[in-house]
């Protein structure tokens, strides 16, 4: 039987971060991913400048980004009815967009320039439990064992099977649908992510983002509990956004076709822990409520799980002790600050129902949650 000291499970910014991470730290690592790279990632392909920072790091390089087909952000805004809006600016820190096919094959070449196998197109069927352990996982065709298990494979993660953790459709889960569009007519901001809170989008909000090569990624986002409460589709939602903004949309036209996933939002307690297993990434459930930011959370818990993996080499293996200790820091790091931003989100509805959006000391107030640097801490702000 196969054996290593840490097996990564999905090869995504959660499971690069910790396959790197852990080679660095001295572990013998193998990566699984039942894709084959490149692969496409439904997303909204945002990088927020914390996360451009952490992707420098791992690669080893200084601008990796300006590499690949790019947008620089330099500026957030969001946009309520009638055009108020808060906006916030990067300043020398700029964000990016980048196509997660790009970001995530520079990523998986970084993971294994710097020593991790990896395997693709290799889905891991299940965990192996060997008491209150995990001690490794099982493909179709073999058991791989190993030290740590690192669970960096998304939203209905083989850890969520594994552990019994259900798959929740309530607060702690939110849903989107993206598409890329060409000829989009530009907004007063430049180089600006916009997010628009609308009444019929609560709990949620619609995003245009800089175009990368003239095409540019434009999606709608809700938390599932109040997706659920209407019954409609992503798609109603998106085309009720885009009939909404006809100074934005007339002349512009889908490129592709539309996609849809699900966001599990970082809420506290987390999902549960086990010796010898750490969830990263979405597996570990760590995507910001408001925004539905999840790169920078990826790629952040990834790190930290390679690190706390690797530690643990050479004695009695990952003990619940050292698993506990990573689920607190996630927790500190962004859990806390996600339920702070969940209580914003929530004020963003109330605000935007009431038409209380259009005080501009109401916005001033909203400002802090929406784009503070204690609540969000994901991104540098001017
Ligand atoms: C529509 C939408 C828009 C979004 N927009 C943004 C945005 O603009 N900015 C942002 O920061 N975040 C955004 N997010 C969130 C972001 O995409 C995720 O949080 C992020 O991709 C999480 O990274 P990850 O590595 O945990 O998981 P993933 O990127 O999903 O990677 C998981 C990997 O695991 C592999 N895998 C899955 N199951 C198995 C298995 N059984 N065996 C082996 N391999 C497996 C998959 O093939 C995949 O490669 C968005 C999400 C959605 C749905």
């Amino acid at each position: 039987m196969e054996s290593f000291d840490v097996v990564v499970v999905g090869a995504g910014p959660a499971g690069s971060a910790a396959g790197i991470a852990a080679t660095r730290a001295g572990a013998r690592v193998l990566v699984l991913d039942r894709a084959r790279f490149p692969r496409a990632k439904t997303c909204g392909d945002a990088i927020s400048n914390r996360a451009a920072d952490l992707v420098a790091d791992l690669v080893r390089s200084r601008d990796p980004l300006v590499g690949v087909p790019h947008a620089q952000v330099d500026t957030g805004v969001a946009i309520f009815p009638g055009g108020a809006s808060i906006v916030r600016g990067f300043g020398e820190h700029p964000g990016f967009i980048v196509p997660r096919l790009a970001l995530d094959d520079l990523l998986r070449r970084a993971l294994q320039e710097q020593g991790s196998s990896l395997r693709e197109a290799t889905a891991v069927r299940s965990l192996v439990r060997e008491g209150d352990r995990i001690v490794g996982v099982r493909t179709e065709n073999t058991t791989i064992r190993a030290g740590a298990v690192i669970s960096a494979d998304g939203p209905g993660s083989v850890a969520w099977t594994t552990l019994g953790i259900p798959y929740h459709r309530d607060r702690r889960l939110a849903v989107a649908l993206t598409v890329y569009m060409k000829d989009v007519r530009p907004g007063p901001h430049q180089a600006a992510n916009e997010h628009f809170f609308e009444e019929g989008l609560k709990a949620g909000y619609g995003w245009i983002f800089p175009p990368v090569e003239g095409v540019a990624n434009i999606g709608v986002y809700q938390r599932a509990d109040r997706f659920h409460a209407h019954g409609r589709t992503l798609r109603q939602l998106f085309d009720a956004f885009v009939a909404r903004h006809p100074e934005r949309f007339d002349g512009a036209s889908i490129v592709g076709r539309t996609r849809s996933w699900a966001l599990p939002l970082a809420t506290l307690p987390g999902p549960g822990g086990m010796a010898g297993l750490l969830m990263a990434g979405d597996a570990g459930r760590y995507v910001d409520p408001l925004a539905g930011e999840g790169i920078w959370q990826a790629l952040h818990s990834g790190k930290l799980a390679g690190e706390s993996a690797a530690q643990a080499l050479g004695g009695a293996g990952l003990q619940r002790k050292a698993v506990d200790a990573y689920r607190r820091r996630c927790a500190i790091d962004i859990g806390v600050p996600s339920m702070a931003r969940m209580a914003v989100q929530d004020a963003m509805d109330l605000v935007v129902a009431t038409g209380l959006h259009r005080s501009a000391w109401v916005r001033a107030v909203l400002g802090h949650g929406y784009g503070s640097e204690r609540l969000e801490a994901s991104k540098r702000l001017r």
